[in-house]
């Protein structure tokens, strides 16, 4: 049985003070009754992980990173390792979220590095895929999708894929106010299960969590969330407003 997960990516957004105060307002209007059917997530910038970690310890809200490198350590002046993460606290991290690879040139291959690195070092790896407009005007998006899932799950041994997740989100629906339809969002749900199946098992494919991320928001979160093979949102913009990702969260622990 696949537990909802929603997860909030609060981007390059909020400095010290105003991240301790968003995690304080979330961490106010989750009720126990949520965490019994859905888990949250928290990703704020990585200067907020440790104050955020210490606000948020023992409530059972999660805490993950936005990003990381795939090194260990090292002369990479301005980036986190997976150690540094692990020792702010952090269960889980994103991964080849398409900001990053559009304006930080992420390939499939170093999202695949940065994914095996996460999860040699125990963190759950969230790891994003989606088409651009144009890729799905040319109709070549699920050569584009399977490519990315494919790559992205390289070498990644089959015990470790229950500390996998998959975001499908479709470039332009990020921050647009632009949302796939649920018709589009189970075919490509469904796409990328079939081949997590055809690189591992039936099993794995089946317990793996794949969430839809792109403009969820208070207004349309229950119809992606019921849609078949969803099992939660990444969210970026609403993540930012307590009450909305809190009512997400609600809609997500309600979908039976
Ligand atoms: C995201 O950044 O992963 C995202 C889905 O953003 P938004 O919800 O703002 O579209």
């Amino acid at each position: 049985m696949r537990r909802k997960l929603i997860a909030g990516n609060w981007k390059m957004n909020l400095g010290l003070n105003e991240s301790g105060v968003l995690a304080k307002q979330i961490l106010g209007k989750v009720k126990q009754n949520i965490l019994k059917n859905a888990d949250i997530l928290i990703c704020p910038p990585f200067i907020s992980l440790s104050q955020v970690c210490g606000i948020i310890k023992g409530s059972g809200i999660k805490l993950g990173a936005q990003n990381l490198h795939y090194e260990n350590d090292g002369a990479y002046t301005g980036e986190i390792s997976a150690t540094m993460l692990r020792s702010a606290g952090c269960e889980y991290v994103i991964t080849g979220h398409s900001e990053r690879r559009k304006y930080f040139n992420e390939t499939n291959s170093v999202v695949n590095k940065k994914a095996l690195q996460a999860l040699n070092h125990d963190l759950k790896v969230i790891i994003c895929v989606g088409e651009t407009l144009q890729e799905r005007e040319d109709e070549i998006f699920e050569s584009i999708i399977t490519e990315q899932v494919t790559m992205a799950l390289k070498d990644i041994p089959s015990e470790k894929m229950n500390d996998v997740v998959i975001a499908y989100e479709p470039v332009w629906a990020i921050g647009t106010g632009l949302n796939a339809s649920p018709k589009q969002v189970i075919e490509i749900h469904a796409l990328i299960r079939n081949t997590a199946e055809g690189i591992f098992s039936k099993d794995i494919a089946e317990n793996m969590i794949i969430l839809y991320g792109g403009s969820v928001n208070k207004d349309n979160a229950k119809e992606i969330l019921s849609a078949a093979g969803v099992d939660g949102a990444l969210i970026g913009g609403a993540s930012l407003k307590p009450d909305d990702f809190v009512f997400i969260a609600e809609q997500a622990a309600a979908v039976k």
